[in-house]
């Protein structure tokens, strides 16, 4: 009796070091907030589920001389699956290499049931993993099952262990155990995958948003155009002035290339790619952007740099912010106003400050800024304008700061860490 409550207990620890290592790592990971790197690298995947395996296996009861249970297939099986076949080959190399020490019948047990186990994650994994998440659950924790009977069977067989009981304590805590880690596992991804398709989902919305006063404001060069060529085509004959409006109407022509150029960029789907960054250059193309929006509601806009640094991180993100943070600017003030962007430098920071003159927010509001749904624009807003601003940043190593007066204006300062030498 006393030898099936000592299983049950240390398979429990080990149930317990695993959720908590498994949890640390992830949220350690979460907590780096890069946008793009959502999961671990193989390397990363390894050394865990290696120190999972090795922990495991200390914790591990013996049951019949020789035999040693403990949930140390958990960790085999996570690094397997989402670690990618070398992970896997490298985690059965230490499956069996932390056993050798311990010897006795159980090791051969252990090399038959690693290698069995290997081959069988090496072909289900990739057929699984296009499969929903709740189907890729349901057959590893069956997989999980199968293991712990054959884990008990094998030696039942050959060795006279015949210890039902125990049966039914590994093969249920096993099951159960590799059940809950892969639920919380997969929770984890879902959560990460959530988070980036909010930002694109997002930045969908600003897009859609702007064409209207994009459109708009190309129809108005080209209606200028129009009005010259009809000039042009009523007097051919004046040479001067023709050429003069043929420069002024070629130059608004390019003007709106531009915008449409920079807004389609925008618009278009990227991959993240983090390069050096010239802050102005993407101020610039953003203020393009914005600038229809801006002139709609009339208000004007102000741009002063001073900076000489460059930045690290993703054009197109960086882009999706200073839209972000603009159009809120710009909302803010219905009835017309200024928007001013200055940027300076401060130490090995690089910081950019906009300003609006529009209704401000109440402390309270401030602190609810960013909080995902939070929104006072009622069906006009999404609420995940800014919540995309922080996280963005905050994956660019910057930060965001928020001043804010009622009826008097708000000031959000971005500031970023510049690449020096
Ligand atoms: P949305 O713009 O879709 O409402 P955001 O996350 O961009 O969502 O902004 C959330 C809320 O914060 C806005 O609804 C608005 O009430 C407030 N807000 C954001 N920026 C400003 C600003 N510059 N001035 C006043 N209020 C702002
Ligand atoms: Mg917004």
């Amino acid at each position: 009796m006393m030898n099936h409550s000592a299983l049950f207990n240390g398979l429990l620890i080990n149930l317990l070091v695993i959720l908590i290592i498994v949890l640390l790592v992830n949220f350690y990971h979460l907590s780096k907030k890069s946008v793009n790197k959502s999961h671990m690298g193989p390397f990363q995947f390894f050394v865990t589920n290696m120190v999972l395996i090795i922990l495991s296996v200390l914790l591990s009861h013996q049951l019949h001389s020789g035999f040693l249970y403990d949930l140390r297939f958990i960790p085999f099986l996570i690094g397997g699956i989402y670690g990618g076949r070398k992970v896997l080959i490298g985690l059965a190399f230490t499956m069996i290499a932390v056993r050798v020490p311990f010897m006795g019948h159980g090791l051969i047990v252990t090399i038959l049931l690693t290698i069995l186990s290997s081959i069988a994650i090496y072909y289900l994994s990739p057929k699984l993993s296009e499969k929903p998440w709740r189907i890729r659950v349901y057959w590893f924790t069956l997989f999980s099952f199968c293991y712990s009977i054959l884990g008990l069977l094998i030696p039942s067989l050959f060795f006279d262990f015949k210890d039902y009981l125990a049966f039914v304590i590994y093969s249920g805590v096993l099951t159960v155990s590799t059940f809950l880690v892969l639920y919380l596992c997969e929770m984890i991804r879902l959560t990460v995958i959530l988070q980036m398709e909010s930002i694109k989902y997002e930045k969908m919305q600003v897009v859609s948003h702007l064409a209207a006063s994009i459109s708009h404001e190309i129809r108005n060069p080209l209606t200028t155009v129009k009005g010259f060529l009809q000039l042009i085509n009523e007097d051919p004959t004046n040479p001067s002035t023709n050429t003069e409006l043929s420069k002024v109407a070629v130059s608004e022509i390019d003007r709106a290339t531009e915008v449409i150029n920079h807004y389609l960029s925008f618009a278009k789907p990227h991959p993240e790619e983090k390069t050096e960054l010239d802050v102005t250059m993407e101020i610039m193309r953003s203020k393009d952007i914005i600038m229809p929006l801006a002139l709609k509601k009339g208000v004007t806009m102000d741009v002063e740099l001073s900076h000489n640094h460059t930045i690290m991180g993703d054009s197109n993100k960086l882009q999706q912010v200073f839209i972000n943070v603009l159009k809120n600017g710009i909302e803010a003030m219905e009835s017309g106003g200024a928007l001013n962007v200055v940027s300076y430098e401060e130490k090995d920071r690089l910081l950019i400050a906009i300003n609006d003159t529009g209704i401000g927010m109440t402390q309270e509001q401030v602190t609810r800024l960013g909080e995902p749904y939070f929104s006072l624009k009622g069906t006009k807003g999404t609420g995940l304008g800014m919540m995309t601003v922080f996280q963005l940043v905050d994956a660019m190593g910057g930060t965001v700061n928020v001043q804010s007066k009622v009826y008097q204006g708000t000031t959000i300062t971005l500031s970023f860490p510049v690449v020096t030498g």
